[in-house]
């Protein structure tokens, strides 16, 4: 009796487990509109002039949501188009935000769009950074230890797939503003970011000591 119960925990221990690891495929809208906004957006902010809008993945750019909930974080990088965008202005791009994968709180792992496909998420870097983004992250639904579990398991993931050098929390994208990998050709175009925090970035990048990562450059 007692092994037979045994048995049957190790079994919900390993469950456990697989689901956590399974990536679930829930595409955002990516039609021909969207295709051609990510093509201009390589080639008037990076100047690459491409015929399909793949990356060469060298970096994993980690980040909050700051949207208590999945759908609404779904929903916000669904749309081709940023939600206030007019095409009259020029030299911004109409391109919408979004993400290569979104993590919820219980640590399910969603893929958002193609992993070799440029996603808008980080000034300068879009064109080598496959991003990860986790729903939630303000006072009132901080970061879960499921989500830094599922983040480290994409991490490994990503790093065994991929030729990764960085790992990186969005908030430290301008220490790349001097690295060979900056390719955003307006100077004045910076936003400031907090996400996903330190803390988690470090948990992240200690739990993957074995890729040897290469270290963030240290600000000028
Ligand atoms: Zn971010």
């Amino acid at each position: 009796m007692r092994k037979t119960s045994l048995i049957a925990l190790m079994a919900i221990a390993l469950g456990g487990c697989s689901v956590k690891k399974e990536i679930v495929d829930i595409p955002i809208i990516f039609d021909d509109q969207r295709m051609e906004l990510t093509k201009e957006y390589l080639l008037t902010r990076y100047e690459l002039d491409q015929k399909t809008p793949e990356i060469t993945p060298k970096m994993v750019v980690l980040h909050w949501t700051a949207i208590p909930s999945l759908a609404k974080s779904f929903t916000a990088f669904n749309r081709p188009t940023l939600p206030n965008w007019r095409p009259d202005l020029e030299n911004v791009s109409g391109l919408n935000v979004s993400a290569h994968f979104l993590v919820d709180q219980d640590g399910t792992i969603y893929r958002l769009m193609p992993e070799t496909t440029m996603a808008r998420h980080v000034i300068g870097l879009n064109h080598c950074a496959i991003g990860i983004e986790n729903v939630g992250g303000t006072t009132d639904m901080p970061m879960t230890k499921q989500q830094l579990k599922a983040n480290i398991f994409l991490v490994e993931y990503l790093a065994s797939k991929y030729d990764i050098d960085y790992v990186i929390g969005h908030q430290e994208y301008t220490n790349f503003e001097d690295h060979p990998l900056w390719l955003e050709v307006d100077d004045g175009y910076r936003t400031v970011k907090n996400d996903p925090g330190m803390d988690f970035v470090e948990k992240v990048r200690n739990a993957t000591k074995k890729f040897n990562f290469k270290p963030v450059p240290t600000k000028k």
